[in-house]
């Protein structure tokens, strides 16, 4: 939990808060950006290794076609300007796990640039811009941990030497700790769909630089900005944030000043600490990586890769609303993941009835999952399931009750729809007729008028009839057998 410091409210209602994030995402490609060594997590340490990853002198990278391929994709799914030409440059800087003594990365040629996303806030849509998107390898890892004299030993891996990364950098135009956790989360989204990485946090494979500053409300020029480093969870961003955002407020309200300066989060306490100040740490004496041509994207490259864009969440939303009538909210459940909205897709589209299969999703699903505390990807019944179900509803087989009778039974179960409905031994819902007809009778009795034109030729409105009775059978009625009976009595 974090604690956050003791700052008046009036005090916090004088400061505005001003964000930009640093994403780092490691590419899915099978080999790393510079080498053909494996970019598999997990191998045995210094395993996926070779002269140019572990940056032995005369070794020579060679650029990895599939991470600019991956790169442009996210760039473009991002609504960045994608550049023909970019150029790779070393970041200077001595650590343990850069064996070269510098990261090959872009600087002032970067890949793609003037991006931006849409993030909804409690005051609507707003748009956050992205800078830039540019490519550059990862580095080795130090190992603090797993030894026998732990505090004294680190070791090093380079088996993450090496592997691809895009960084994307925020447009300061966050505002809240809030509005940083929905950008992370719809920008992972988007990522995910592209299919360009895994995004998986605990691996590494997502990481979130987060820098912040405060100024007076109403003020133009920022504020002086830390930048809080390394943390691995969105929730732990945000509380991170708040941490700070309040920190710097307490500072600057008590006269002092903030120091521009990296921080860590320790997610036990809640609080950041100081790691290193910029100013003397960072000065990276970029220049044009000699080893390397300017990389470029021509227009026929760019058309080639830009064929593998998929439909992006936020218009899949928008399609899916319209087309299978469900609601905003379910169609953000049901593109949670583009593999869940393929599946719903996939199931909708063969069944009798695409939109009864949404209907039962929204109607008898997403109930019985919340109740349960279920996420949609560990429902026991599946979207082939759902639409098996909907099929038997549609052709009168199964009534509604039946249905959400299979469904408990499901939930209790823990099995997919099919196999339970074999276990009830294929239940058919009974033909006995006696109350709907009664019903029937009862519906053309209120309605004379349109009895009358019905005998006088005009047939179409056994439409209404039909209408008249699921309604007063509270839509429980097999529709099919409503219009098998109905001909029959309004024939006379
Ligand atoms: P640096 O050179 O220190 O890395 P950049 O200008 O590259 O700084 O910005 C890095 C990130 O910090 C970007 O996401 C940017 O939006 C954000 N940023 C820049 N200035 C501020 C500020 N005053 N407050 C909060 N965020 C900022
Ligand atoms: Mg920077
Ligand atoms: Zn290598």
């Amino acid at each position: 939990m974090a604690t956050t410091p003791d700052i008046s409210v009036a005090a916090r209602a004088r400061y505005e808060p001003v964000i930009g994030l640093e994403v780092h995402v490691q590419l899915l490609t099978a080999t790393k950006i510079f080498c053909s060594c494996s970019t598999r997590f997990g191998n045995p340490p210094n395993t996926n290794v070779c002269p140019v990853c572990l940056g032995l002198p005369g070794a020579l990278p060679v650029l990895n076609r599939k991470a600019v391929e991956f790169a442009v994709l996210a760039a473009a799914a991002l609504n960045c300007r994608i550049h023909e030409t970019s150029i790779f440059a070393r970041k200077n800087y001595f650590y343990p796990d850069l064996p070269k003594g510098y990261q090959i990365s872009q600087y002032d040629k970067p890949l793609a640039e003037f991006g931006g996303i849409e993030i909804k806030t409690a005051g609507g849509v707003k748009k956050i811009g992205i800078t830039r998107l540019h490519l550059e390898e990862d580095a080795g890892k130090s190992l603090h941990e797993g030894f026998p004299d732990s505090a004294e030993t680190t070791a090093i891996d380079l088996n993450r030497s090496g592997v691809p990364l895009i960084e994307i950098v925020s447009e300061p135009d966050i505002s809240s700790p809030d509005e940083a956790h929905e950008y992370l989360t719809r920008l992972k989204e988007i990522i995910l769909y592209t299919g360009v990485s895994d995004c998986n946090m605990e691996e590494g494979s997502l990481r979130c630089d987060a820098n912040v500053s405060v100024r007076p409300r109403g003020q133009k020029e920022f504020g002086t900005k830390t930048e809080v480093k390394n943390v691995n969870s969105f929730r732990f961003i945000r509380e991170a944030l708040q941490y700070e955002i309040g920190r710097h407020i307490g500072v600057l309200e008590s006269g002092g000043v903030i120091t521009q300066e990296t921080r860590l989060y320790n997610a036990n306490e809640g609080k950041t600490y100081g790691m290193r100040s910029k100013e003397q740490a960072h000065d990276y004496r970029y220049f044009p990586e000699p080893d390397l041509l300017p990389l470029v994207v021509d227009a026929k490259w760019k058309a080639e890769i830009l064929r593998n864009l998929p439909e992006l969440p936020e218009a899949r939303r928008q399609r899916m609303v319209a087309e299978y009538g469900v609601t905003d909210y379910d169609a953000g459940v049901l593109t949670a993941s583009r593999a869940l909205a393929d599946q719903f897709e996939a199931a909708a589209k063969a069944a009798k009835n695409p939109k009864r299969v949404a209907n039962l999703v929204q109607g008898e699903l997403m109930g019985r999952l919340k109740a349960k505390g279920l996420e949609i990807e560990q429902s026991p019944i599946s979207m082939q399931g759902v639409a098996a179900s909907a099929d038997l509803v549609e052709s009168g087989a199964i009534s509604g009750k039946m249905l959400k009778d299979l469904y408990d039974l499901c939930f209790e179960r823990g099995k997919d729809f099919p196999a339970v409905y074999e276990e009830a031994g294929r239940p058919e819902q009974s033909r006995d007729t006696s109350a709907l007809e009664k019903t029937i009778d009862e519906v053309i009795a209120a309605n004379p008028k349109q009895l009358e034109q019905y005998r006088a030729g005009k047939t179409t409105l056994i439409g209404f009839f039909v209408g008249q009775v699921m309604k007063a059978s509270k839509g429980q009625a097999n529709p099919q057998l409503v219009n098998e009976l109905l001909t029959k009595k309004l024939g006379g």
